[in-house]
């Protein structure tokens, strides 16, 4: 997973090449630049990106990748599935190796706030105003169902199959009563026995999935504020820009960016664990530690 594509030429290639999915929230130069550098380093590669942007990213990706002659690549399997994010649909292209990279049909579905959905983790996007829609990102690990192997010892179960479905009722919210045949050992042979889910359920223990959410390039308004709040409530870790200081507010908002007090104060109002402020502009040069200490003092209520 990628949020943005800026100097990528930083990371270690082989990080790099681990990426399937990228998320970008707008396609002002320094979000996107680094598009060359992934392409570049997946070109050889048997792979498939999947690359969401905010509306016209599909023109976006179609003009960068037009900007190159793909005339010996007809063998190479690389394929870039580009998703354009509008306010109620996902416009999909996927452009081939083997094709020039040419765009193929669009096929549309309905956007209702998820761009994926795995049986892991969930990414969810908010579209904000940055005098043109920028996307935000969160990104929320799925709960972890493990089984005790002491219980699963002390009750003398073998495990099998039927642990799956023990699980899949407590995802579902299945009640104590509710059936289930479990596989138990006795002086050392194996049989089925009827049991329920309730006398099961000290088998398995719940750990909370992390929430990540990632915010950049936005105006302090209303509408924003909302939607930020909403799509980066309670998170684990908030990766949040703050280019200005406070006392460069309005140029802040003349440009659509947040300051570090703004930062801090989505933070707290969307109840965030952590708050991890970047992005500065370089006027500030020096002075991070100040940024910093704002974003922290506003997160914190001070
Ligand atoms: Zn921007």
């Amino acid at each position: 997973m990628q949020f943005d594509l800026g100097r990528l030429g930083r990371m270690d290639p082989g990080d790099v090449l681990k990426i399937s999915h990228v998320f970008v929230s707008h396609a002002h130069m320094d979000h996107f630049m680094g598009f060359d550098h992934l392409l570049r380093l997946f070109l050889p590669r048997d792979a498939v990106l999947d690359i969401h942007g905010p509306q016209d990213f599909l023109a976006r990706i179609e003009a960068r990748l037009a900007g190159y002659t793909w005339n010996l690549t007809e063998d190479y399997p690389l394929v870039i599935i580009g998703h354009e994010v509008r306010p109620d649909t996902i416009v999909s292209a996927t452009f081939r190796a083997a094709s020039g990279f040419r765009r193929e049909a669009d096929c549309h579905r309905a956007f209702d706030g998820i761009l994926l959905d795995e049986p892991a983790l969930r990414v969810s996007a908010a579209i904000l105003d940055h005098k043109i829609p920028c996307l935000a990102f969160a990104l929320a690990e799925k709960s972890h169902l493990n089984v005790d192997t002491s219980v699963l010892e002390r009750l003398g179960l073998q495990p099998g199959r039927w642990i799956d479905s023990l699980k899949q009722a407590i995802r579902s919210g299945a009640p104590d009563d509710q059936p289930l045949t479990a596989l138990v050992r006795d002086d050392g042979v194996v049989r089925e026995e009827e049991t329920s889910v309730g006398r099961l359920r000290e088998l398995v223990i719940e750990s909370r999935g992390q929430k990540i959410a990632y915010v950049v390039d936005t105006l302090y308004s209303p509408g924003n504020q909302q939607r930020i709040v909403e799509l980066v409530r309670e998170a684990d870790l908030f990766f949040c820009e703050s280019p200005f200081l406070e006392e460069d507010v309005e140029q802040a908002s003349k440009r659509y960016h947040l300051t570090a007090r703004q930062a801090g104060l989505l933070g707290r109002d969307a109840r965030v664990r952590r708050l991890e402020v970047f992005h500065f502009s370089p006027r500030y040069e020096g002075r991070a530690d100040e940024i910093y200490a704002e974003a922290r003092s506003a997160f914190l209520g001070g």
